[in-house]
């Protein structure tokens, strides 16, 4: 064997080796993704500062007070739209529906 048949040799052998290493690499890195994403179902998040909390917690807050009363604000702000939503078309609807009354009679 010359001395560049040997070199070459060499060369391949390293550059074989390389690329196990590099698929073996890619190999770990996508098993450590697919924990990731199992870990991102495990949990939910805060709905205030979006920190990860157990998937129990209910409401969906930290412990923090601050988060637990702008959680409570925005539930009570919610609810009075909600509640709005439903009253003026109510509202809106009634006062036709008395509309069409007294201008029938
Ligand atoms: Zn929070």
């Amino acid at each position: 064997m010359s001395r560049a048949d040997r070199i070459a040799a060499a060369g391949m052998r390293t550059a074989k080796e390389a690329r196990e290493a590099a698929s073996k690499r890619k190999r770990s890195e996508k098993r450590r993704a697919s924990d990731k994403l199992l870990d991102v179902e495990s949990h939910r998040h805060c709905v205030v500062c979006w920190k990860p909390i157990p998937l129990d917690s209910e409401p969906a807050v930290c412990g923090d007070i601050t988060c637990i009363e702008n959680n409570k604000k925005r539930e009570s702000s919610r609810k009075r739209l909600t509640i709005m939503l439903y009253l003026f078309p109510g509202i809106a609807i009634l006062l036709i529906f008395l509309q069409l009354m007294t201008g029938g009679a």
